[in-house]
């Protein structure tokens, strides 16, 4: 009997030993008993020691004959699982798509092939057959190909298939294990710029190199991923391509899959369980030669990867906000490192955290200048909303550059990160303003659904008629959210085609592909939006952009929100105008004279991250020093921050770390907890994570610690 290491989707710092009559391979799921449940766990390790005197369970069946995960997989999750601080099973169950996470079997994908006759047919055959005829040509192309490869084409699968297989056209057959290079020609010349950044990646290929590939939106970005995705494929290898959120778009698909041909599979969270399952399967074993997706895809396995790429670095989505709060940028670098690939990061706007290393060397900087077709970046300018009037959030210079684009035909862009009617309401007798019972906010009035709702617990409520503390009859609404920007334009611009998007109106991926296609097709003018609209898109026809209250992003009360506010502006920017119809921003302020300004209105990043850097460095936040927050939250007022005390006082005296005072949290109340937190920095990584090692071990002597939620986030992306 061996004692083997099985990790279990349990929130537990523990580890799980059973035994089993022989030691079976790190990757290998298995059912085991834990108390009186029966758990689909995965091998970690074996043989290992078992903790002494303990007499371990046994193991009650293996699920599988080869591991789910391969051992660079393995090793890829146990760093993540002890940088982030997070229980290794949950990592590993993490990693897993939901279909195999319970256990089930990986059916190996149906491919199909043309049969001899198939082969003998000439395309005249199949008549008015076009469906038909399409497919056949596809096969004769590829050879073989499987399932999700032919759905990924686009061809309608079952009936046009099964009429090819009744004819004895089409047989099936096993799927080939290997990538096959079907890419064609590229849509366009690389200029020179972008020729040298392909070739700098290209000379680093086989072994790891990091770099940040820099260029404003346009600027030919993704023209350089296609022909890197392109070279990789032709080598037999394979591609992972991480892309923020929302930057999955239908326009990015349709590029990679017209270049690279059917091997591009697809992974963002709406792909259904059984699919993500079947691209997981068929990418761990080479067929699969392309996996674009978001944050969690850099678990997927890969049997030949060679190149990783990472699509707007500096996206905040690639960091995980709650549980395993692993930062998926930083992993794909790890794990390109380990894996001895070179990695591509790319943005408009790089984190500084990346500008740094970029500027120390330990990444190569590659700059596309911006000689795109829209070579002209807009103009960028201020509205002193001190100087300005405006009504309903709409200044005057705004108003009339919108009348003019209506009278020319062109469209406009109206950004606001604030959904609803107005963030207040507020009674001008007694100032009550109406709050949420559960959390320290006000309540949003929603006018569409004629109710009162929470932006962070989620409660509703109807809209009192009256002051209930005074009885007031006339309560105001204070300040704009998008619907009031939308009633005021309806005002302001009769006649105008105006849509609103945001989480209200178009909750679901298709309502919002639905309305890109009416803001292509001209059938919107103006188009009013939170910043769910400012990434991944273009719009030709758009010449003016507004930003409706900037100022939210200047007093962010987080180390990073000036570079939130900067990356979010140069991204709507970045959706405004062409050569011949230059673009023009607008960005209403009441702080004109602020120093972020002068290089917002250049788009001058370099400038930005110049003064960003300086003023990190003075208040020694990342990159010039590495952070974890501890939070904690609990149902009884002062417990967390009793708690959070006593771990204070836990904590090793170190010279290289620093420990902050125990505060409330930004939201020091939310959905009826009372939440705290505790900042620890340090200048040197490593030093800081041995010193959370240790000091986590002991978190539990806490006594207070089984009545509070805490929780730990390294490389935090907020502090809120
Ligand atoms: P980014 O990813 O930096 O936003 P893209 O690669 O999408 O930039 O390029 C923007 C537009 O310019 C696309 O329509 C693309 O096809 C086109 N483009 C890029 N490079 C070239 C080039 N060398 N010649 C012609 N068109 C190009
Ligand atoms: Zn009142
Ligand atoms: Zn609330």
């Amino acid at each position: 009997m061996v004692a083997i290491r099985v990790g279990l989707p349990v929130p537990l710092r523990r580890s799980f030993d059973y035994e089993h009559e022989r030691p079976l391979a790190p990757g290998v799921r298995v059912r085991v008993p834990l108390g009186r449940r029966v758990l689909t766990g995965i091998v970690i390790e074996a043989p290992v020691d078992p903790v002494a005197g303990v007499a371990l369970r046994p193991i009650l069946d293996v699920i599988d004959e080869r591991p789910l995960l391969s051992g660079e997989q393995i090793r890829l999750l146990r760093f993540a699982a002890d940088y982030y601080h997070h229980p290794l099973g949950e990592v590993l169950f993490a990693a897993l798509p939901a279909g195999l996470k319970r256990g089930q079997g990986v059916a190996p994908p149906k491919a199909y092939r043309l049969t001899a006759d198939g082969q003998a047919r000439l395309v005249s055959h199949f008549g008015r057959a076009k469906r038909q005829a399409a497919l056949w040509a596809t096969l004769k192309a590829a050879g073989a190909m499987t399932e999700g490869e032919l759905k990924a084409g686009g061809q309608g699968l079952t009936p046009v298939l099964r009429a090819l297989l009744a004819q004895g056209l089409v047989e099936e057959c096993e799927p080939e294990d290997k990538v096959v290079p079907a890419a064609h020609a590229p849509a366009v010349v690389l200029r020179p710029d972008q020729r040298a950044a392909c070739a700098t990646v290209a000379a680093t290929f086989g072994r790891y190199a990091a770099f940040l590939l820099f260029g404003v939106t346009g600027s030919g970005k993704t023209e350089v991923y296609l022909e890197l995705l392109a070279e990789v494929l032709a080598a037999g290898g394979q591609a992972l391509v991480l892309v923020p959120e929302i930057g999955l778009t239908p326009q990015l698909v349709a590029r990679l899959t017209a270049r690279l041909g059917p091997v591009v599979g697809m992974l963002h969270s709406g792909c259904a369980a059984g699919e993500r399952a079947r691209i997981w399967s068929a990418a761990a074993a080479g067929r699969m030669a392309v996996v674009v997706g978001t944050r969690s895809a850099v678990f997927t396995p890969m049997r030949h990867l060679a190149l990783i790429i990472v699509d707007e670095e500096h996206d905040p989505s690639f960091k995980q906000q709650e549980g395993f709060r692993y930062h998926a940028r930083d992993l794909a670098v790890w794990r390109a490192k380990h894996l001895g690939v070179p990695v591509v990061l790319g943005s408009a706007t790089p984190s500084l955290e990346s500008y740094r290393h970029a500027r120390q060397d330990h990444y190569h900087l590659l700059t596309l200048p911006n000689r795109g077709p829209r070579r002209a970046l807009p103009t960028v300018r201020l509205v002193d909303l001190g100087h300005e009037s405006s009504q309903s959030g709409l200044s005057t210079p705004l108003l009339e550059g919108l009348r003019a684009r209506l009278a020319r035909g062109e469209q406009t862009l109206l950004f606001l990160n604030r959904r609803g009617y107005a963030p207040v309401l507020l009674c001008p007798e007694c100032r009550w303003h109406a709050p949420c019972d559960r959390c320290d906010a006000r309540l949003t009035v929603h006018l569409g659904r004629q109710r009162l709702r929470c932006h962070h617990c989620g409660r509703e409520q109807p809209v009192p008629t009256a002051c209930p503390r005074c009885g007031h009859p006339k309560l105001l609404r204070v300040g704009e959210g998008t619907e009031r920007i939308e009633e005021a334009l309806r005002r302001a611009v009769p006649g105008a085609r105006i849509a609103r998007v945001d989480r209200d109106t178009t909750a679901s991926r298709l309502a919002f592909e639905a309305l890109l296609r009416q803001v292509h097709g001209h059938e919107i003018d103006v188009l009013i939006g939170t910043q769910m609209l400012a990434k991944g898109h273009d719009f030709p026809n758009v010449t003016l952009v507004g930003v409706i209250d900037a100022d939210q992003g200047l007093h962010g009360s987080d180390f990073r929100a000036d570079e939130q506010l900067f990356s979010q502006i140069v991204q709507v920017a970045g959706r405004a105008g062409r050569d011949e119809k230059p673009g023009e921003v607008l960005i209403q302020t009441h702080h004109p004279m602020h120093p972020l300004w002068a290089p917002l209105t250049r788009l001058d990043y370099e400038a930005f991250a110049e003064l960003a850097l300086r003023d990190r460095r003075d208040t020694l936040f990342p990159p010039y020093a590495h952070c974890a927050l501890m939070r904690a939250e609990a149902r009884e007022p002062n417990l967390a921050t009793r708690f959070l005390e006593a771990a204070r006082r836990l904590a090793a005296d170190s010279s290289d770390v620093t420990l902050g005072c125990v505060l409330p949290a930004v939201l020091a109340r939310r959905a009826g907890y009372y939440r705290a937190q505790l900042l620890v920095t340090s200048q040197r990584r490593a030093a800081l994570q041995a010193w959370l090692k240790v000091w986590l071990s002991r978190i539990s002597e806490i006594p207070d610690a089984p009545r509070v939620r805490w929780s730990v986030d390294v490389d935090p992306y907020s502090l809120f």
